[in-house]
Order: C-alpha cells, then structure tokens, then sequence
C-alpha cells in the first residue's frame, strides 16, 4: 500500500484516540458542573447514582453523603416527574446544610417537564436522546428523507426549551445515549448499531451547537461491551469528522451486574478505552450499594495518573503502514472481528479461545485440578468437568504421575520435556532454545516471547512463518502492556502471520479487586478486538486459591469480551430511585436458581419505564411494574404481564422450561 493512500485511509478510516502506543488522553474542551471541572487537563471524576425513591429526602441525602464520603464527584438522583424534579432542591438543600457542595445531576426519561424544571435547580442533567422526545412503541417506520427532517424539527421544538434555560442557569448536560433505548426513528434509519447510537446523540447535539450550548458531556453505554467500545470510538471519529467539538465522555457499562462478573465486564469496556486515552468521567453500574461503586471506579481510572510518565518507549508501525505516526492500525476499530488465524490442534481458526492455568509452581495433584474445574470421581472412576474447566495446564518443570483427563492438557517447559518428548504434553521454548531447534512437538508447540522482541526482531516473524504448529505465547513487561501487546500483534497482522496467539499477564501484590479490574481492562482490551486466541494469567504474591481465581477470571474476561460464553448471563440494573423491588436480594435468588443455565442471558429490571429496553440483549427478562408486580419477557416480547413477586422466579423458570432451555444443576 502506498503511504498516500495508506494517509488517507487512516484519516478517513480508523482514527478515534490521540495514540495506540504511548499513552495520551483525548484532547477536550472543559465542562463546568457546579464548582467541579471535567474533562481537559482535569483529573477523570467518578460518579454513581442514588438508588433511594427521589421522593424520601432524608433518605437521599444520606446516601449521598455515603456515596460522597466513598469518593463519588458527582451524584445523580433520578427525576421521572416533576414531583421528583423539584425535590432534588430540598435534597440539595439538606446536602449543602450538611456541608456538601458536589454537584448533583438529575437523571430524565421520558419527561421535558421535569428536565426544565430541574435544570433550574441542579448543576447538571442527564437526557436519553432515545427517550427525551419520543415514546416508545417498537414500531419500524419507513420515513422519507422529508417525514425525517420532519420529526428532527420536532424533536427541536420539545428540546430548545432545555437548552436555553440550561445556558441562562450554567447547567451542564449530559447527552446519555443507551443502546438499549434507541428511538424507533433511530431504529427505522441506522438499526441497532452503534453508529445509530451515535447518530442518536448527534440529532441533539447539533441543536445544542446551533444554540451555542457546548456545556456538553456524551455518553455510549451498552450492556454488550464490544458495542460499547465501538460507540464510544465511532463517536470520537464522528465529533472529529463532522467538525462538533471535543466533547468529554462520560464512560459505563449499563447493567454489568454484581460481584466479579459485574467487576470484569465493567472494567473490559470502561478499561479498554481508558487505555486509549479516551474517558473524562467513570460510572460504574453495579447491581450493590452505590458507595461500593466509587473504589472500583477509582482503582479503574487510577491506573492512569502516572501512565504517561511510566509508559516504555513503543516504537510505531514501521513501513507498509504509516511512518511517524501514532495511528496506524491494521484493524478496524469499529466492528469486531476475530483476528484471522491458522487452526493449530484446538488453537485459533474456528476454535473457542482457550483458558492455559498457571501451576508452575504449584503440586499438580488429582485435588489441585478441581480449583480450574476438573474433579476426578473415584466411583465411576472417570474424570468430570465443569463449565469452567481449564483447557490447557502449565506445569513448568513438572513431570507428572497420572493421567490428565481428556479435556485437559499439558504444557511443559522444552527442558524438562526434551527429556521424555513425551507426545501427551506440549513443550513451551524460550528464545534461547530455538537457538538449536533439534526436537519439537509434530502437532503443537508454544514459545514464550516478550512483545517487544516481536516488534524489533524481523527474524523471529520469518520464524513463525516457517514454523506453522508454533504458537507464541505474549507478554510484555512495559507498563503499558496491553498496548505493546497489540503493537506486537499489529506486527504480526500486517506481516500476514496467522499463528493463534496467547496472551500472557502477570499480576502481583494486588486486592483481589484490583486484580479483577486490570486483568479485565489489559486482556479484555485485547479480546474486544478479536486479538487473542488463549488467555494465560499468572498471579505472584499474596494471593491464596489463586489457582481458582485466575481460571475464574480467565473464564470471566473471555465472557465479557463475548469471546467464549461459559455461564449464565446477567443484565441487571443498578437500580435507582424507580426501582420497584429489592433488586440485589432478588438477583441473588434468580442467580441461585439459573446460574448453571452455560450461555442463557437473563435481564432483571427494576422498572418498566427503562427495565424493557435496556435489556434489549436478554433471552428472558425479569422487570418490576408495580408494587410485588412482575412482567416476565421472552427477549422483548412480554409474555406474562403480571405476575405476583412471591411466584415470579418459579414461573421465569417455569417459562425457561416450557422453551426447552432448562437443564437440571
Ligand atoms: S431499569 Fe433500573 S436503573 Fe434503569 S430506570 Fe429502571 S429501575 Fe432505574
């Protein structure tokens, strides 16, 4: 490819973050919300949501002090109605009695009024462009490009009024777009595609800029992380391209759930943009305490205070591509694709991502394989496997004394396998030991490569190319990892190599939390690209179990990157002040009941008003609409509409079973 044409495929085609290789934040114009300052130079904020009814003063005040007191910036109370609106003034009066001045946002669906009435009291307000103007009704019209234009001047007439009293009161905005609560209009033109969510936001934007509003955060969130990658960087191109200016993002993942599942997907779609620099605002929707979200929104974004200075030098892409720039990728950002790979025995091609466990130094024991789900049963004297059961051991220099099962397989360093070339284990070389390449493995084989030796060493591609049943293992020892591991892996795409790759990262001296996130956020990052084809953690440190943590990890990044699905999934709000019902205790019960149900999507909704489309994903869908009141959904489709709290989940199971979909535990 000409460098000419290269140029202008990049600047027309991929560009959406300031630098794929040293670390820099997205360049933005500054947003003032009370006396807070987002975006530019100014620190990433974190922010969470109240989940008490807006109507209980007291109530809401005092979870805000608790979510204020744990780190939250900016706190966002739920306005469905005027009423609700205009006691967000008697709750930021309680606050600011108390002594707290962070900002308060009001958060609107579905009603102009109460936005305007609240833009005269808050410091900020939230809008869905799927919902601000339009009600829902599922329908795909056809429009002209005239009845289009039409219902764009409509939707300015309801919208204006917002705007103007938001520039005469110095509130600020958010424009919030949700993927699962797109406008039909949206619908009927662009589908279900982030750059409908996109455009969605952009129809609003647009009357803002006329107005000269620019007071302006954006948001792309999604339940699916992959969509919500690709929204937040199509976004950044489209602002760019259309001349909008640098507006700063407010990042989430809409309904992640709870625990470590609600932890990783958070961290694979809120970290994999982090890394690239883009983000100004982290919410993390965790179906738990609000307060609980602030440590993990910060130990998120904190990665990033020092990135810049710590970042190895990662040379850019060298010729084919483009010289000197800090932009040259070889993939397209903006739909997932699976890297093109060679099928090496169950590695890449059409083959699920693999989970490789880490027990190198650990005793390999009939017992220790339970911790990455292998139990052996002496009765039937068979070997079972759970949903989560590891595909590959590492054992190091380990010989062992038994048979693995079938479904598992070993890897051994070449030292130690040279010894026996044993045909059930597979060797893993170093560098060093291709020096005299005498003995191999004739099906498969792994060589452990740093990513930099990949970027500076020509030779070592030429060898991968002559050596078709090797596949490198990759990892990097730069503190940017992730992006020197797709650096590498950039390398290998341009130069047509097409060995399945693992990705390697080691952690240690972490929180378990910690750990959860930045695994999430570097291997995730990769996955969401489609740029791996086996996943290798390994945890040094204090760490106890860390066998059964890593492979449940390894098993939970692999999901939320939608790579390799291997247990139920749950869409559930964080609740807020609509909420009709206990949502953690209640996700609990249905988790107990269906968490054996391998690739079923179950939503649980706290609300009609939002609960239905933002689960728009789900397979089976759990939404609160009214007092003790339960519609259970089929994807979007209501198939009983009301049924009584106390027998919902016997008949969402009943309906799991009526569709074949039920197996026993
Ligand atoms: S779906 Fe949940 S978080 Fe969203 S508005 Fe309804 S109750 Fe609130």
């Amino acid at each position: 490819m000409k460098l000419e044409q290269a140029k202008l495929l990049i600047e027309k085609g991929n560009i959406y973050a300031p630098s794929l290789y040293s670390y820099q934040r997205r360049e933005t114009i500054p947003v003032q919300i009370g006396d807070l300052l987002l975006g530019s130079d100014f620190p990433i904020r974190v922010q969470s949501m109240t989940t008490i009814d807006t109507m209980d003063t007291l109530g809401s005040i005092e979870q805000s002090i608790r979510m204020i007191e744990a780190g939250c910036e900016l706190v966002r109370i739920t306005a469905p109605s005027v009423k609700e609106a205009q006691n967000l003034e008697n709750i930021r009066k309680g606050l600011r009695e108390r002594g707290y001045s962070t900002p308060l946002v009001a958060d609107i669906h579905f009603t102009p009024n109460a936005a305007e009435l609240a833009a005269r009291i808050v410091e900020k307000v939230r809008i869905n462009p799927g919902n601000y103007a339009d009600k829902k009704r599922f329908e795909v019209i056809d429009y002209t490009d005239a009845s289009y234009a039409a219902e764009l001047e409509r939707i300015r007439d309801k919208f204006l009024p917002l705007v103007k009293i938001c520039k005469e009161y110095g509130t600020a905005m958010r424009i919030g777009t949700n993927h699962g609560s797109l406008s039909d209009r949206i619908l009927s033109r662009y589908g279900d595609t982030p750059l409908g969510m996109v455009e969605s936001a952009l129809e609003f934007l647009r009357i803002c800029e006329d107005e000269n509003y620019f007071n302006i955060v954006i948001s792309m969130k999604a339940s699916n992380t992959q969509v919500m990658v690709e929204a937040y960087r199509l976004l950044v191109k489209r602002l760019k391209e259309d001349q909008f200016k640098p507006y700063p993002l407010h990042l989430g993942v809409t309904e992640a759930g709870e625990g470590e599942d609600g932890r990783v997907k958070s961290a694979v779609g809120i970290g994999t943009l982090l890394e690239d620099g883009l983000g100004d605002t982290v919410r993390v929707s965790l179906t738990e305490d609000p307060e609980f979200e602030m440590p993990v929104a910060r130990d998120l974004v904190n990665r990033y205070v020092e990135r810049r200075a710590q970042v190895g030098y990662i040379p850019p892409m060298k010729s084919d591509l483009l010289a000197n720039s800090n932009f040259d990728s070889p993939i397209n950002p903006f739909i997932h694709q699976r890297r093109n790979t060679r099928e090496v025995f169950n590695l890449g091609g059409s083959q699920l991502p693999r989970v490789i466990a880490d027990f190198s130094n650990t005793a390999i024991t009939i017992e220790s394989l339970k911790a990455i789900g292998h139990f052996y049963l002496p009765e039937p004297d068979k070997w079972a496997m759970n949903d989560l059961g590891a595909d590959f051991i590492y054992s190091g220099s380990q010989n062992l004394d038994f048979m693995l099962p079938n479904g598992l397989k070993q890897i051994q360093d070449f030292s130690k396998w040279v010894q026996t070339k044993n045909t059930h284990s597979f060797p893993l070389f170093t560098l060093n030991d291709l020096k005299d390449l005498t003995y191999m493995h004739t099906e498969l084989n792994f060589i452990s490569i740093d990513a930099e030796e990949i970027i500076n060493q020509e030779s070592f591609i030429q060898f991968l190319k002559e050596h078709s049943n090797f596949v490198p293992i990759i990892y990097s020892n730069n503190t940017h990892n992730m992006p020197e591991i797709r650096r590498a892996i950039f390398e290998l795409i341009v130069a047509k190599v097409e060995s399945p790759i693992i990705l390697q990262f080691a952690y240690k001296d972490l929180s378990l939390d910690q750990l959860q996130l930045f695994a999430s956020t570097d291997a995730g990052a990769l996955f969401v690209d489609g740029l791996g084809d086996g996943l290798l953690l390994k945890l040094e440190g204090q760490f106890s179990k860390k066998e059964s943590i890593s492979n449940s990890l390894a098993f939970g990044i692999l999901q939320a990157s939608r790579m390799r699905i291997s247990k139920t999934e749950y869409i559930s709000c964080p609740s807020c002040g609509r909420t009709l019902f206990d949502l953690q205790e209640t996700t609990a019960k249905i988790r107990k009941v269906t968490d054996h149900l391998k690739g079923i999507k179950i939503g649980i909704m706290g609300c009609i008003v939002n609960g239905p489309g933002e689960m728009a994903d789900a397979d089976y869908g759990y939404v609160g609409i009214g007092k003790d009141k339960i519609a259970l959904y089929r994807g979007q489709e209501v198939v009983k509409k009301s049924v009584h709290a106390d027998t919902a989940v016997e008949e969402l199971i009943q309906l799991i079973k009526d569709d074949g979909n039920w197996r026993e535990k």
